[in-house]
């Protein structure tokens, strides 16, 4: 019988990204857009595919179509932006450009997992700024490690998954001010929070912005991401990143909805809206903490969130994201904001399971057992 070697001794500490794929009817746990692509973009991709999509042939590397779309919009050259196989391949090209052995990259947790994963899987040593109890970045304590530590990256999603909090302007332009280092600000989420360190770049040469076709744009299934960068930054990124990454039908489908961006218009309102109903509906339950959102998703603390995420799926087949287990994140749960039938049909369950808790506390019974006795008490 023959043994397997073991892989890189770093594995051990990693965790594998979990996205936890459960089938459920209403998923509000991948911050994605409710909506499919609209009908108008669906027919013209289907022109497309049956014109001028060679499927036998390797794609663009560049993604120079959508390149010079997304350069145009945002005031900049082509070789200021690259495309990537989602926002994550281009996380991954920095960390492998800025990072490896030796080098450092400071995240402010809790945050977006991805960063601290790449960041290991490279060998590249993670320093944590953790956040504030309201999930505010301690910008002194970012300060002294900048000074201290001399980072080679330092990432800030603004808005921040999973807290849905922005970082000051002010802040963000001190630590460009104090640090050569790559400055990456993750604005996965700026259709929504409609706030942007764009007008920073020509100043600041090591500012990196990330955005994504996954959030607003209905693209999560297809795998499109663009960073915005100074040309050299750009220029090195290439050295490391996989040729052939986005596919032509992504480039073309990608292109296609950034200039039909427009059309996404109404549903960001709807969902600025459907938050809102989200953070008041949420606060008026009884037992629920939730916390202040620039984003398209809404974080709460609630006792026994497992428990609560558990009867969310098994009785009323609602997917949320479960961060009880991250540090930081004790008893919190996320929610995406969905349409307005997925919004009231997660709300109704919040209500009828806190109903169910409240009930059991009054008979003493264990909230580990929430779900039944709810029913018990109907
Ligand atoms: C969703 C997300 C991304 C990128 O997602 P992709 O689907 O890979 O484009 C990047 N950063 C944050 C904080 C996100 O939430």
């Amino acid at each position: 019988m023959k043994k397997l070697r073991p892989p890189r001794p770093e594995l051990e500490n990693i965790a594998a990204y979990d996205a936890k794929d459960v089938r459920a009817d209403v998923r509000l746990s991948a911050n994605e857009n409710p909506h499919n692509l609209p009908g108008e973009i669906l027919d013209k991709l289907a022109d497309r595919v049956r014109g001028d999509i060679d499927f036998n042939r390797y794609p663009d590397p560049m993604s120079t179509h959508l390149r010079t779309l997304i350069a145009e919009a945002n005031g900049l050259e082509p070789s200021n932006v690259l495309v990537g196989n989602g926002g994550d391949e281009l996380i991954l090209d920095i960390v492998l450009g800025w990072g490896g052995p030796g080098r450092v990259l400071v995240d402010m947790p809790p945050t977006f997992s991805m960063y601290g994963i790449d960041a290991r899987m490279t060998g590249t040593n993670v320093i944590e700024v953790p956040r504030l109890a309201d999930f505010s970045v301690d910008g002194e304590l970012l300060m002294d490690v900048v000074r201290e530590r001399d980072p080679d990256i330092i990432v800030v999603s603004n808005p921040n998954n999973p807290t849905g909090t922005m970082v000051p302007e002010t802040l963000l332009i001190d630590l460009l001010k104090a640090t050569d280092a790559l400055v990456l600000v993750d604005e996965a989420y700026f259709e929504f929070s409609r706030q942007t360190m764009r007008p920073h770049m020509e100043r600041h040469h090591n500012l990196v912005i990330l955005r994504t076709f996954s959030k607003a744009f209905s693209l999560a299934g297809l795998r499109a991401g663009y960073l915005l960068a100074h040309e050299d930054v750009v220029r090195e990124l290439t050295k490391v990143r996989q040729p052939y990454s986005v596919n032509r039908f992504t480039q073309a489908a990608a292109a296609l909805t950034f200039r039909e961006r427009m059309v996404f218009e109404a549903g960001i309102r709807e969902a600025m809206r459907n938050r809102d109903r989200l953070l008041h509906g949420l606060s008026a339950i009884t037992g629920v903490e939730v916390f202040p959102s620039e984003a398209n998703f809404v974080l709460f603390r609630v006792a026994h969130a497992s428990a609560v995420w558990r009867d969310l799926l098994h009785d009323h087949s609602v997917l949320v994201r479960d961060f009880s287990r991250t540090p930081g994140l004790e008893d919190c749960l996320r929610v995406t904001v969905g349409s307005d039938e997925e919004i009231e049909r997660f709300l109704k369950a919040m209500d009828e399971i806190m109903a169910g808790k409240r009930a059991a506390d009054h008979f003493g019974m264990s909230a580990s057992a929430t779900g039944r006795v709810r029913k018990a008490g109907e």
